[in-house]
């Protein structure tokens, strides 16, 4: 991937310094770009919104802000066991994270659909085609902002074409080191 970009931060919530890459397909993606553009890069973004601090496990799409409560659900042990569960790729993993930690102090609408555009997906690579389907098309009823509702139409696609390729996901770790 292009224009490769690295951000230093300090992790907000254990003081630890973090190194993140900014794939160069998280420059602005405007709503009218959504149909338009490959699917991959696209579907790496979303879980490129999110990071990990190697030393603490603290996901979120800045490690180096913390909402006030994000330290202690941190150490939540639902948020430790989904931190390192096998049952998903890693990616994935620290996404769910970064949702549990919205959750507990209280999700807005955003997080929850960001969520539920990740279940979509896994439902997908895992051959559920019909609830990928009724779940991508759950989402879309509540109309969500324009990038998830982007996603969301592409699932349908690769739905419809029984399209279970996990290539995104791989792009993603190949683009984004997490
Ligand atoms: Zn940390």
């Amino acid at each position: 991937m292009t224009g490769l970009r690295f951000l230093n931060t300090t992790c907000a919530v254990c003081g630890e310094p973090c190194r993140f890459s900014i794939p160069g397909a998280a420059a602005p993606i405007g709503s009218r770009d959504l149909d338009t553009r490959p699917a991959e890069p696209l579907r790496s973004t979303i879980y490129a919104w999110v990071r990990r601090c190697p030393s603490c496990g603290y996901c979120s799409p800045d490690p180096g802000r913390a909402p006030d409560g994000a330290a202690d659900a941190v150490k939540l042990p639902r948020y430790r066991e989904q931190l390192d569960s096998r049952r998903f790729p890693r990616v994935a993993n620290t996404f769910l994270c970064w949702s549990i930690i919205q959750e507990d102090l209280g999700a807005p609408a955003h997080a929850a659909w960001a969520d539920e555009a990740l279940l979509v997906d896994i439902l997908r690579r895992a051959g559920r085609l019909r609830e990928a389907r009724t779940e991508a098309l759950r989402v879309l009823e509540g109309d969500p902002d324009p990038l998830i509702a982007g996603i969301m139409r592409l699932q349908i696609r690769l739905i419809t074409a029984s399209d279970r390729a996990a290539h995104t996901v791989a792009e993603a770790r190949r683009s984004v080191p997490l």
